[in-house]
């Protein structure tokens, strides 16, 4: 980091700290990082904007934690399980177009019931298409029930395999075999899933 002079004594320059400190909010204890700049003459303690703001967003993503809220990283994950990019995630579940960015950031805590939004689109396959539609998100739409039928259509394919399989012969080797379908499935579904 870029070492600039004292704006207290003006002569000493500003070495960046990186230390913890003790944060509590609603009842719990934490050691959060404190970026800070101090000054090797006088002694002063400053922090620059950027520090300010990475202290900020430590304090309010330990404050989502302990309010049961989705952290900014829990979003991104979210997000990208869902195949969304940030602007589309904005236009389905609303916030402006920035919101995602700040609450991936932890520069803004998300309402509650965004939070609780965003759970329910990761949890039930239905409310996705929905949001879509509303928001006349056409092509996301046709993407989105693209990816359902191929998941879909897995499903049934690997059903009927076994259904054979385990008419035909119920040997060892295609317990085996059954075994290596579902997991070929499954590996299949979470690709899509992210599409
Ligand atoms: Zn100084």
């Amino acid at each position: 980091m870029k070492q600039s002079v004292c704006p207290i004594c003006e002569q000493g320059r500003l070495i960046a700290i990186e230390d913890m400190d003790d944060a509590e909010y609603g009842g719990v204890r934490r050691r959060l990082p404190l970026h800070y700049s101090e000054c090797d003459v006088c002694g002063s303690e400053t922090a620059t904007p950027e520090q300010t703001r990475h202290n900020k967003r430590a304090m309010i993503a330990f404050k989502k934690e302990v309010d049961g809220l989705l952290t900014g990283q829990e979003i991104v994950a979210l997000r990208k399980r869902l195949g969304l990019t940030q602007a589309q995630a904005a236009k389905l579940f609303g916030g402006g177009p920035v919101a995602f960015s700040k609450y991936e950031k932890d520069d803004v805590t998300q309402s509650e019931s965004m939070d609780k939004l965003l759970r329910m689109a990761d949890q039930i396959p239905a409310v996705m298409p929905s949001l879509a539609k509303q928001a006349g998100e056409d092509q996301l739409l046709l993407r989105i029930n693209e990816s359902r039928i191929r998941a879909l259509e897995t499903r049934r394919y690997v059903s009927n395999e076994l259904k054979q399989a385990g008419d035909s012969n119920a040997s060892c080797k295609h317990h085996a075999q059954q075994f290596k379908l579902i997991k070929s499935a499954s590996a299949m579904e979470d690709t899509l899933d992210v599409g």
